[in-house]
Parts: structure tokens; sequence; C-alpha cells
């Protein structure tokens, strides 16, 4: 997954790269490494690397020691996320050819890279490493030495690889040009006044410029400092990318005064919900998607939905499923992307299948939507990332207004793909003619409230940062850590046991209160902290009885309860050792209030106990490998 940065133009271009490669880094810092270019006035150009194992700062430090009277003509860096060879410096990109002339970045997994190292190493060129990368330098390297064009070279590099890649390479002796190649990997282009980047998302240089350049698949693009961009496609024709203006700004990117970037996002909350509700009905009363390819007819002849999604946009899905299926009355199924495509799944023209992905790029979801359309499925996509690959490939499209989210946690991502995914609810709804538009505004109204209430919940987190506090001073008080919910609080407590397995290193489960007996409730033992999301008392009362018996389940075993439940209600603070209250809400929207808290629970805890909050180890934030 791995950021990538690629330059050419007047700035210091070792400034650029490492500046960019700052703003990428979460999407992986396993080790970084760049590759500088020099054309010197007198002597041959020659070409310069440098990489290190860890974060981006071990490399900064030996760039720092450099001299740098002669500025590069351009360059590339790197931050990996490994995934063939342990995380070192050799194994850290770039890589070169085997005479040392061409250097290359990827982002991805080349999947046919053990034939074609075979095949390299017969004609006697060593490895120096243990990546699936060093195939392609090689290929490259050995593909230049035919006619001296980087582009054709790249052109027919690609056509030799399988899987995953984003690939930018240099050349030693073209010292104004980088080439890019992108397949199933993101890869954006940003236009500058006689300057131009690559990367693998516009953060990298949205310091710079705005104006930016969408690939399609399949692609190589030329930045060339006399010429500009060419773009073409694997099969060598001429191509245009689809231009594009930035609306985040640079200030977006920074942490805003916040200690962390996560720290941020959830203060975020409020507006990035109100922005992904924002304009989403129009005169006649009806949600409108953002792109439809497909007929109201399609939509009415849906008879089955699947939610296919991972990690944190899985828990969205298992929220909506309550929802679809209360609003709608269509079955509907969530799972795993990483489980739907191998499992043979049973879809037909008449089953929608709803992808969730943040970035857009999350290679299982999009395996998962090109399962469901080999099998005729429909597939709506939402996602934060405008013209990425899962919305481009889908029928349907909603996007989600979050802005860039740097964490690696997800935070605003979350509560904007759940605001998406009730419109997505509501708009199947409408189509299929079980909701009028009264009914439909309704929710809607009580949607719109949302992001008031989440500013409210934000205001009053003051007592679960003491409690989390206090759980980690405690000797072993957090050793464990159960959340427990029923209905569309099972699902939050999902989230929160994975926010703070992610953040906090800890072991965290969350479990359906009604499920406790059937075995967990062997895990609690005296002082074990369970976090019990509480339902409105009105409403559907039955749940919050339910949920209280539970609650007195685990205290009779010695858990010390944390409660997250509606403000006043009375019977619920009786019961537990602690109570943080949300305000009241719709039982199916309350999730939008109820994971807040969690949020901050697990952040708190793991900044108590040192953990790196913004990059938490072993992880990345735009999965883009299987
Ligand atoms: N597969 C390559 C490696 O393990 C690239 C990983 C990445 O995308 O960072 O080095």
């Amino acid at each position: 997954m791995c950021g990538i940065v690629g330059y050419v133009g007047a700035r210091s271009v070792v400034d650029v790269v490492i500046d960019g490669l700052r703003r990428l880094e979460y999407r992986g810092y396993d080790s970084a490494g760049v590759a500088l270019v020099y054309a010197p006035e007198t002597g041959e150009p020659y070409l310069e690397f440098d990489k290190k194992a860890g974060k981006l700062a071990n490399l900064e430090a030996v760039l720092d020691g450099q001299d740098r009277s002669l500025e590069a003509a351009c360059g590339i860096g790197h931050t990996r996320w490994a995934t063939h060879g342990v995380p070192s410096d050799r194994n850290a990109h770039p890589h070169l050819s085997a005479d040392g002339r061409i250097s290359l970045i990827h982002n991805g997994i080349i999947e046919n890279f053990g034939q074609l190292r075979v095949e390299l190493e017969a004609s006697g060129i060593e490895f120096l490493s243990d990546t699936d990368t060093e195939v392609a330098a090689h290929l490259l390297g050995r593909e230049y030495a035919v006619d001296g064009d980087l582009t054709e070279a790249m052109t027919r590099v690609c056509a030799r690889l399988e899987g995953a890649f984003t690939l930018l390479a240099v050349a030693a002796d073209d010292p104004d040009t980088v080439v890019g190649a992108r397949r199933n990997s993101p890869l954006v282009v940003g236009l500058g006044d006689g300057e131009y980047f690559l990367a693998s998302d516009v953060a990298a240089f949205i310091a710079y410029t705005t104006e930016a350049i969408e690939l399609g698949q399949d692609q190589i693009v030329t930045i060339n400092r006399e010429n500009g961009i060419t773009v073409r496609g694997f099969d060598g024709q001429p191509s245009e990318g689809k231009p594009f203006s930035v609306d985040w700004d640079i200030a977006a990117a920074e942490k805003g005064g916040f200690e962390t970037f996560m720290a941020k996002e959830i203060h975020e909350q409020p507006q990035a919900v109100a922005d992904t509700l924002r304009g989403r009905i129009d005169e006649t009363g009806q949600i409108v998607l953002d792109e439809v390819r497909m007929s109201d007819q399609d939509f009415r002849d849906i008879d089955k939905v699947f939610i296919v999604a991972c990690g944190t946009s899985y828990h969205a899905g298992l929220v909506t499923k309550y929802a679809i299926e209360h609003w709608t009355r269509i079955p509907c199924e969530v799972e795993l992307a990483s489980e739907f495509r191998y499992r043979d799944p049973v879809l037909d023209r008449s089953t929608l299948v709803v992808v969730i992905s943040q970035s857009g790029e999350t290679m299982d979801t999009l395996m998962a939507l090109r399962h469901a359309k080999d099998q005729k499925a429909r597939v709506l996509a939402i996602s934060n990332t405008v013209g990425s690959t899962i919305p481009r490939e889908s029928d349907a499209v909603l996007y989600t207004r979050a802005g860039i989210e740097v964490a690696v946690a997800s935070t605003k991502a979350f509560l904007t793909q759940l605001a998406a995914c009730y419109l997505v609810g509501l708009h199947l709804a409408q189509v299929r003619g079980i909701k009028y538009a009264d009914e439909v505004s309704a929710i809607l109204d009580e949607l719109v409230a949302a992001p008031g209430k989440i500013a409210k919940v934000i205001e009053n987190l003051e007592p679960i940062r003491q409690m989390a506090r206090d759980l980690a001073a405690a000797e072993d008080g957090a050793a464990r850590v159960l959340f427990i919910g029923r209905h569309v609080g099972y699902p939050v407590a999902l989230e929160g046991a994975l926010k703070l397995k992610e953040l906090a290193y800890l072991h965290a489960e969350g479990f359906a209160a009604g499920e406790l007996k059937h075995g967990p409730i062997s895990l609690i033992e005296d002082g074990t902290p369970v976090v019990a999301i509480v339902p409105s008392p009105r409403g559907r009362s039955l749940l919050h009885d339910k949920i209280i018996s539970n609650i007195q389940e685990v205290k009779a075993r010695g858990a010390k309860v944390i409660a997250i439940c509606e403000e006043g209600d009375a019977i619920t603070a009786s019961h537990a050792d602690f109570t943080v209250e949300t305000p009241a809400s719709p039982t199916l929207l309350a999730p939008l209030l109820t994971t807040v808290p969690l949020q901050e629970f697990a952040i708190e805890l793991a900044m108590a106990l040192g953990r790196d909050i913004d990059q938490p180890r072993n992880l990345a934030k735009s999965v883009t490998v299987e």
C-alpha cells in the first residue's frame, strides 16, 4: 500500500519528495527511500539513492548529512508497507537495474515475480533483495538498454507483469523524466507551473498545486520538464487523463493544533457528517447519488443486498443491515470482502452489492466488487476518494465527504460511511416505492440533526478520558476490555473493540450481549472492564431491559461496567459503575453518537500507554494488497 512520490521541476527535488512522503507516511512506514537524478554542467548525469528501514525520520537523518550544493533534476520517493521480504534496508525501495542506471519504486504485489525472477537469474542477474519489486527494476533495465526510451521500456515491462502495481522509475541518462505506470493501484498526477508531480494521492502535492489529473486503469504517464505530461495505455495507444481540482487545502492535511491527527479527525466528525448529508435530496424530495449508471427499474428489481467491506467499513455495513432491512424489507447480508470473493456467493442481476471503502482502493473490496460484477450483480460504492478505482468500477456511487483522513485508525470516515449508508437505504426505499417522501424527510430531519448531537458528545468527553487514564494507571486494569451491545449497538461494540486493539494493542473483544452467556462470559474476572452500549429506554425498550440483565450478569461476576447510554437513563446509571450519556436519537441512527466516546476511550488509553496514535504498529491506511 505504500506512499509514492515523483517530481520534475525547479524546486528542490529532495525537499518536494521528502515533504510528499511525510504526507503519505500514513500509507506505510516500514522503510523509506529516494532516488535522485543529477545533471551536472560538466560530466555525465548520474543517479543516487538512499534507503533506510524504519520511519521516514531515519531516511531524513541520512539525507541531512549530505552535501546539497548540486540540486537534483528529478526524483522519486517511497514509504514501504512490506509484502515480500522483511522491512530492512536492503528490501526498502528504490530498487536498481543490474547496471545501476535505472531506479524503480513500487506499490502493490507483482504476482508472477517468482517465474520472472527465475528467468532473470538464469540470464546472470544477481538479486539484492527479497522483494517482488526487484524483478521490475531488472526488467526495466533490460528493456531500457534496447532503445534508451524509458516510456517505451516501461510499456514493454508492464506487458509482462501480473498483479497490482504502481511503478515509478527514473533513469540516470534521462535526468528530466519520471515515468509512472498503474494497474489496480493508485497514481495521480499533479500539474504545477512548469513542474509535475506523481503520487499515490493528492495529499503529497497539495502544498504546491491543486490541479490534478486522474489516470485510468492500465495507463503509463511520463512527466518531463520540457514536454509536460503524456499519458498512454499499456497497449501503447495515446490517452488522456481526467483533469480535476483538489478542494482540500494544505491546512486540512496538517494537525490543526491537535496532538494527533486522530484527535483532530474525531473533532471534525460533526462537520464531516454534515458535509456528507448536504445537498443529497433534490427539490422533489428524492435522494440523489453522485454517479448512477443504473436505471430506477434496475433498483426496483433488486431482491437481495450484500454489503461487502473490511475492518471499520465492515462495521458500518453491519449497522446498515438493520436499517436496510427495516426500511426496505429487502434481505441484506453483510460480509467481509476477503471472505466474500472466495466462497462462491449466490449473486445475479437482481442482487445489489454495496461496497464500502474509505480509500476506494482497498484490494480485498476491489476484488469482491469484480467478482460481483462477473456474476452480473449491480454494485454501489460508498467511498471517500473521488475517482478512485472502486467507485470507477461501480454502477452507482455515493461519496462520503470526510475530507482527508490521515490517522490510520478510522473515525470520521466511519461516521460518514454510516451517514452515506443510511442515505443508500433511504434511496432504495424511495425508488422501490416503500417509503414516501415525507417519511424519508422525517428520517432525514433526524439525520440532519445528528451533527449537532455528535458535537454535544464531543464536548462531553472528559469523563471517559479520565476513565481511560485511570484504567491505564491501574495495575492490570486494562489487560482485557470487553464491549457488549445489542441490535445496532452490537456493531458499535465491535468497532469500540477494534479501535482499542488498533491503538492500544490490548486484548479487546466485542460481543452481542446476548451471546455472553454462551461462552465469552468465562473471560470475566474481578475488575474486568466491560463497556456496554445501551439502547434508548424509549422505543424498543425491550432491548434496553435485556441489556440491563446482561449488565447484571457481568457485574455479578466482578466486571466493572462502563455504560454508554441515552441522557437521563436513570436505570442504567443505577446499575453501571460509570456512565457516558449521549443525546436522545432514533435507535437506528444511534451509532452516529455512541461510537464517539469509544473512539475517545481508545485514543486516551493508548496515549496513556505511550502508543503511536496516528501510526499504530503493523498497520497501514489504505490496504491495497489482498
Ligand atoms: N511488494 C512490494 C514490497 O514488499 C511493495 C510493497 C508496498 O506497496 O509498499 O516491497
